[in-house]
């Protein structure tokens, strides 16, 4: 079986874009693939995490992921620090990978912003620890949303360069898998900028734990344009905000964006919106409940994460001294 892994940060709650982006084709995924999940908690503190928050949001990230429907028994789904061979192999990464290739990665640009001295060292080496997540499995099949493309690419460069370096095929290159209608869901509040966990803007997103109340009063105020709806798809491409929220409701109802076009055109930008409403609510509440529920037993979460990462260390720990072998460590 082809062995995927992918990974989501401890910093904050899930969103409607990781799950339509990402955690929707992980679940689709454990059919025929050996999955590896990680709540990758070293990721978030290239940015200042509250260690208490980071905690909560660790446990209630993975609540959530059981709850979308990763199954805990047939996929290893647990947090990064648990496993070493994550940071050992970053280290070497960060030896293989050159400046220029980090230099050009438009995620760290955007999260850095204007204040570029100030920020961790780790935010700027963050692909070579994502490139670490990976090849530490010999993962060939990562299933990301859109904005992760590019990491994607560096990871292939740095597995093909450390192949070449030492001489010997060990790593084999991953392959992005980016699925789905609604590749980049994009912030409620702005159609140019993509739904971010770390948005100040919590209306900016549809959080997997917000209630009817939340989604229906986030929706309603979900920007958009004067103009009447669409009639063609291509009426959508210069509106930003329409388009999001159509590839949204598409994505919900596993429909095509043209479906919903149809479905709508002539029709009133309210209408629409209560229609997403009610998709919205009837497919994130029962995943919110579950997630409750799963959250109301703490010791379950940790036992699922504990042994999660034993079997992922199992497997990654024979790749690990291979890896240390071939670069001469003794
Ligand atoms: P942060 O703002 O802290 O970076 P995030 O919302 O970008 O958080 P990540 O944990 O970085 O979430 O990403 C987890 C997965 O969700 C990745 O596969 C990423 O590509 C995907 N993803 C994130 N945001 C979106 C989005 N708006 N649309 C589609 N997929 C997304
Ligand atoms: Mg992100």
């Amino acid at each position: 079986k082809p062995r995927v892994f992918s990974g989501v940060q401890p910093t904050g709650n899930l969103h409607l874009g990781n799950y339509l982006g990402a955690i929707r084709n992980w679940v689709k995924l454990q059919d025929g693939h050996e999955c590896i999940y990680c709540v990758v908690d070293m990721h978030a503190i290239t940015v200042w995490q509250d260690p208490a928050d980071l905690a909560r949001a660790t446990r209630e990230v993975a609540a959530s992921l059981i709850a979308a429907g990763i199954d805990p028994k047939g996929s290893i789904l647990f947090n990064q620090s648990k496993v070493a061979a994550h940071a050992e192999t970053a280290w070497i990464f960060n030896c293989v990978a050159r400046m220029g290739w980090l230099n050009r990665m438009t995620q760290f640009k955007e999260k850095a912003g204007k204040d570029r001295e100030n920020v961790s060292v780790g935010l700027f080496a963050y692909p070579n620890l994502m490139a670490a997540d990976i090849l530490a499995y010999k993962a060939t099949h990562v299933p990301v949303g859109e904005d992760q493309k590019q990491h994607l690419e560096l990871a292939r460069d740095i597995a093909l360069k450390f192949n070449h370096d030492f001489g010997i095929e060990h790593f084999p290159p991953p392959e992005p898998l980016i699925l789905g209608e609604a590749t980049r869901v994009m912030s409620l509040r702005d159609g140019t900028k993509k739904m971010s966990k770390s948005d100040a803007s919590d209306q900016s997103r549809i959080n997997l734990t917000d209630s009817p109340d939340d989604i229906e009063q986030k929706i309603r105020r979900a920007k958009t344009d004067p103009e009447a709806l669409p009639e063609t798809v291509e009426g959508l491409e210069t509106r930003p905000e329409a388009k999001n929220l159509f590839t949204i409701h598409a994505a919900l109802g596993d429909e095509s964006v043209a479906d919903v076009v149809a479905a709508f055109a002539g029709k009133q930008f309210s209408e629409f919106k209560k229609a997403m409403t009610e998709r919205a609510v009837d497919k994130l509440s029962p995943l919110t409940s579950e997630m409750r529920r799963l959250l109301a037993d703490p010791g379950y979460i940790d036992q699922v994460l504990k042994d999660g990462g034993e079997r992922a260390d199992a497997i990654a720990a024979p790749i690990l001294a291979e890896t240390k072998r071939i670069v001469g460590f003794i």
